[in-house]
């Protein structure tokens, strides 16, 4: 069935107060379209925790830098309905900007320490433009769940200390990252790539395997991870952003030794095509 499809923030409250009153548990999954398989496996898993579920499509101007790809990011909204129908969702917020940014609009979300690292360091102010849509987001539907992928690990830990942070009534809940069968994570930005580029753009999930067997053949030093996983890409990738490895909780630099579990994060540009990727080391597996 079709889902419900609303443009302003009073709409898509009123939706959700609804499915309350009905003594419904309302999950949430926040995109900004151009929907694909992992967007589509967050929303089953938030169907799955919760009895109402509404997905909001909106390309988030405040967490694009300048030189960003704000204006040319895919948009489809007829064709994400479509996808959006397929999992059973009940409702799609689609906001315009200047419904979510008013005029006079004036409040910023900052998280501190977990937003400043990895893509905090590459994309000034982008965290700051995504705890303030998300807090935006969650005071709009008030959910009791909300399904974040792991692809954006950051993004993920840094949502999650905001809901805590501002004593949000929410879950937050991480999804695995879907793949495609060769490997690379799903993307909206996936669509920019040339076929040449696509190839190109494997080199990231090559280091991450090679750096993953490394791992659980012993292997510890966080530097040496970083050589392996970088190797492939040093050939491949257009520019480098960073190759880490970090604690997977706090995000805090690692000296030496990776430990027992770690975060293994990667962002380089592929042509123009800015491409991150990541895997936690001792916990996520990745093929061969
Ligand atoms: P976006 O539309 O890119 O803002 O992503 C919306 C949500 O989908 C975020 O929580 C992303 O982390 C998640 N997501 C995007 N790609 C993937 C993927 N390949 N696997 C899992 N989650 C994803």
């Amino acid at each position: 069935m079709r889902p419900t499809v609303v443009r302003l923030a009073a709409e898509a409250r009123a939706l959700c107060d609804a499915a309350r009153k009905r003594d419904e548990r309302v999950g949430f999954v926040p995109t900004m379209g151009a929907l694909h398989a992992g967007h589509l496996a967050l929303m089953r898993e938030a169907r799955r925790r919760g009895h109402f579920l509404m997905v909001s499509i909106f390309v988030n101007p405040a967490q694009f830098g300048p030189n960003e790809d704000f204006s040319r990011y895919p948009r489809d909204l007829e064709s994400d309905l479509r996808k959006v129908a397929s999992v059973g969702a009940d409702a799609v917020f689609a906001p315009e900007p200047a419904e979510i940014y008013p005029p006079g609009d004036q409040t910023r979300v900052r998280v501190g320490a977990l937003a400043e690292p990895l893509c905090g360091a590459f994309r000034p102010g982008h965290f700051e433009g995504v705890a303030t849509v998300v807090a935006k987001l969650f005071g709009i539907a008030g959910p009791s769940v909300a399904v974040f992928g792991r692809k954006d690990y950051q993004q993920l830990l840094v949502v999650r200390q905001m809901a805590r942070d501002l004593f949000m009534p929410v879950e937050v809940v991480g999804h695995a990252i879907v793949r495609e069968p060769d490997g690379l994570a799903t993307s909206s930005r996936n669509a920019y790539l040339s076929d040449d580029e696509r190839a190109r753009a494997l080199s990231l999930v090559r280091g991450l395997q090679a750096a993953a067997r490394c791992f659980a053949a012993g292997e510890r030093r966080a530097r040496e991870l970083e050589r392996i996983a970088r190797a492939p890409l040093e050939l491949s990738a257009t520019s480098i952003d960073y190759v880490e490895v970090r604690d997977a909780d706090t995000l805090a630099a690692l000296d030496s030794d990776a430990g027992a579990r770690a975060l293994l994060a990667v962002a380089c540009h592929v042509g123009a095509t800015r491409l991150i990727d990541n895997i936690v080391l001792g916990e996520d597996m990745m093929g061969p």
